[in-house]
């Protein structure tokens, strides 16, 4: 089925008194959702007694996990030590992932403002090459790895570059961030034809079952001439991408992705109301 959540946690989530990831499962079902992306952005820190309690509280609410591995992480450069460094974070979140049950791992592919964008895809590709001769396969199970779309000129990661990455290895899926094509593309995102183009790409690429379950991270974005600039709310009326149409060509193809939204502070209510317009059509 669809799933809708939050990446990391509301502001009215602290607001009402929580205080432990612990308790979001519980606090997400309520609202009647049912994913949630835990955020490692700063660095992998959960240790796996409190992964494995977070867990027992998913699998009870049915709240689907995955995670957002560290912004830290370069696939494309050339140090070692820094790659090493990329590498160490891209097993510590699998691990995260293994231990509290979430099926994806999110990751920002790299930078690509020091070198020709095929220099930097190519670098990409052979960290992912060792990467996976090197992993030890168990961490693969359950999980995938994700490469997300981003929304920056300067970054790796623009829709095509993510598609290559994912062609590398089964367990590789897209992010796709719509907030950051929509900024990439200079508000690009705007009717239904919009979109499906980008879902026909996916799956002309990938395949069918890629799109079937695809996992998106949605959320208004602000953008200037080099891409994403900022993440809003959808309080904030002058940003987009519109979810309306997107939900309308989910629902006409039948697709049954995980929707995560990463507005500013209401992360959960913004992904109640895609829910809530999903179910309007
Ligand atoms: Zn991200």
């Amino acid at each position: 089925m669809i799933k809708f959540g939050p990446a990391g946690n509301s502001d009215s989530f602290y607001a009402e008194g929580f205080k432990t990831t612990l308790d979001v499962p519980r606090w997400l079902s309520e609202k009647g959702l049912n994913a949630y992306e835990y955020q490692c952005t700063r660095g992998v820190r959960i240790t796996q007694a409190f992964a494995e309690a977070l867990k027992v509280q998913a699998t009870r609410y049915n709240i689907a996990l995955s995670i957002h591995a560290p912004y830290y992480i370069n696939l494309a450069g050339t140090d070692p030590i820094l790659l090493e460094k990329s590498k160490q974070h891209l097993v510590k979140s699998l691990s995260a992932a293994k231990w509290m049950g979430a099926t994806r791992v999110v990751f920002h592919p790299g930078s690509a403002s020091k070198m020709p964008r095929n220099e930097a895809l190519l670098n990409a590709a052979k960290f992912l090459d060792n990467f996976f001769t090197d992993l030890d396969g168990d961490l693969l199970e359950n999980c995938y790895l994700c490469p997300e779309t981003m929304g920056k000129r300067n970054q790796l990661g623009n829709l095509e570059e993510v598609l290559e990455l994912c062609k590398l290895h089964p367990k590789m899926k897209p992010a796709v961030d719509f907030g950051h094509l929509h900024a990439l593309g200079g508000g690009c995102l705007n009717e239904e034809k919009d979109f499906e183009k980008i879902l026909d790409k996916i799956e002309r690429t990938l395949g069918t079952n890629t799109i079937k379950n695809l996992h998106i991270h949605f959320s208004p974005v602000e953008y200037t001439g080099a891409g994403e600039r900022k993440h809003w709310s959808l309080k904030d009326k002058e940003f987009g991408p519109d979810f309306y149409p997107l939900a309308k060509v989910l629902k006409k193809n039948g697709l049954m992705p995980t929707v995560i939204c990463e507005s500013a502070g209401t992360q959960a209510e913004d992904a109640a109301t895609f829910k809530a317009i999903y179910n309007s059509i």
